[in-house]
């Protein structure tokens, strides 16, 4: 399988090169060549399916021959060792929960698989590579955790000083080993732009790559719990709609990806916080980029969407064709909060604000009457425990995942410019 850039100003590539480089040579980001369906025969007879089974016919052409096998069957049972469940609400929506893994974030599934396509590559290789990744919460943990101990691979994560939970500063700053945190004076996007920075600089010695989910080993893995949602609810004969809470849009476009391959998708919201780029954008036609604002689902203070890129190529950038499939909604804090406590009330079910504005997605969206809606939660509540408990009456209960990195120690850099990032990375 080739990948081109989405600037179209580098030649095409092999996975390989693409999961090392992360980003082309001229800052765009890839996208595969061809993307061939699934047989119906297989989307129609899911059931007969595990899970594993599922994700290796999703990903395999996408791979291609550059891992044996054996060995990609190896990755997906290392990557998806939790469940992925489907909680129903009321009778027509439903949460798929994706936060069962390691580090109680989707991100676990990306994060993890491209560790290992990262580390297969690198076995013969005695140079070092370098993982550099900005993250607005959830990423740098799922990524410290992913990568912690593979082989001839370091980690630096940049995150934005203040601006994401305790335990998701935990998650990332107290794993030491191959595993370094940069603590930014600033927000997200400004991580963001230094890492962009550092892959085109020259002067920088190491060898970079990304594992934002720009990278592709990390945004494609991301189609498998689609496929596993669907294979729960196809039995209910009703259209699926799927609501996903979107910061840098690669979760929902790895939706789009897996309808492209034949999933039975009816319609995909992204819901956004008041980073609204995106819903502006399909009012006016006009794609202007904002500053991040911060915002109680903070793993979604996304000004800049990187893979909104990625979902115009799979409508060929035709606005209206985009429409027909996909919508976008922006919620503010305070109907996030109501929206928590809404469903609270009506099931007992505690919902983390990114999930409540997937949900707020559906409500707005207007399910009909023969389709289900799906919303995402892409973080366990105790993520946001600050939030939740300060929302509804509950008290979260700690998960094992998390009591073992709540009493470490943080141990981060502070870094405040460019210039600091590219000399912490030549010393
Ligand atoms: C990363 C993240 C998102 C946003 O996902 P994107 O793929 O960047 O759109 C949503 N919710 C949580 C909890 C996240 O960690």
């Amino acid at each position: 399988m080739q990948y081109y850039s989405l600037h179209h100003k580098s030649p095409k590539t092999s996975f390989k090169k693409a999961v090392i480089e992360g980003l082309a040579k001229d800052r765009g980001i890839y996208f595969p060549d061809e993307i061939t369906a699934l047989s119906s025969e297989f989307i129609e007879n899911i059931s007969d399916y595990t899970n594993h089974e599922i994700a290796f016919k999703v990903i395999k052409q996408f791979v291609g021959n550059e891992i044996p096998e054996d060995i990609l069957k190896d990755i997906i049972k290392n990557t998806l060792t939790f469940d992925f469940p489907i909680v129903e609400i009321n009778n027509n929506i439903a949460s798929l929960e994706l936060f069962h893994g390691p580090t109680m974030a989707f991100k676990d599934v990306g994060a993890k698989f491209m560790a290992q396509c990262l580390e297969y590559f690198n076995t013969n290789n005695d140079e070092e590579v370098t993982v550099l990744v900005a993250t607005s919460g959830d990423t740098g943990g799922a990524v410290a955790n992913g990568f912690l101990d593979a082989k001839g691979v370091n980690v630096v994560i940049l995150y934005p000083s203040g601006k994401v939970s305790d335990i998701q500063e935990k998650q990332l700053t107290t794993l030491g080993k191959n595993i370094t945190a940069l603590e930014v004076d600033g927000v997200f996007d400004d991580c963001q732009e230094m890492v962009k920075t550092a892959f085109l600089d020259d002067e920088i010695a190491r060898k970079l790559t990304s594992a934002n989910s720009i990278n592709i080993a990390r945004w494609l893995p991301q189609m498998f719990y689609f496929f596993f949602a669907y294979k729960e609810l196809h039995q209910k004969k009703k259209d699926i709609v799927f609501s996903v809470p979107s910061g840098n849009f690669g979760n929902i476009c790895a939706g789009i990806m897996a309808q492209k391959l034949g999933l039975p998708v009816k319609h995909f919201v992204a819901s956004t916080n008041v980073n609204d780029t995106v819903p502006n954008f399909l009012e006016s036609g006009v794609y202007e980029p904002k500053p991040s604002k911060a915002t109680i689902s903070n793993a979604m203070d996304v000004g800049n969407p990187s893979n909104f890129i990625r979902i115009r190529e799979l409508f060929n950038n035709d606005l209206q064709t985009l429409k027909n499939s996909f919508s976008s909604y922006s919620f503010s804090d305070d109907e996030t909060r109501e929206k928590m406590q809404d469903i609270y009330d009506i099931s007992g079910y505690v919902s983390d604000p990114h999930g409540a504005v997937g949900y707020l997605g559906l409500e707005k969206y207007g399910l009909k009457e023969n389709e289900i809606g799906v919303f995402l939660e892409t973080a366990h509540p105790v993520k946001f425990l600050d939030v939740v408990e300060g929302t509804l009456p509950v008290k979260v209960e700690i998960p094992q995942q998390i009591k073992k990195v709540i009493d470490k120690e943080k141990v981060a850099l502070k870094i405040s410019s460019y210039e600091d990032l590219k000399n912490y990375l030549n010393a």
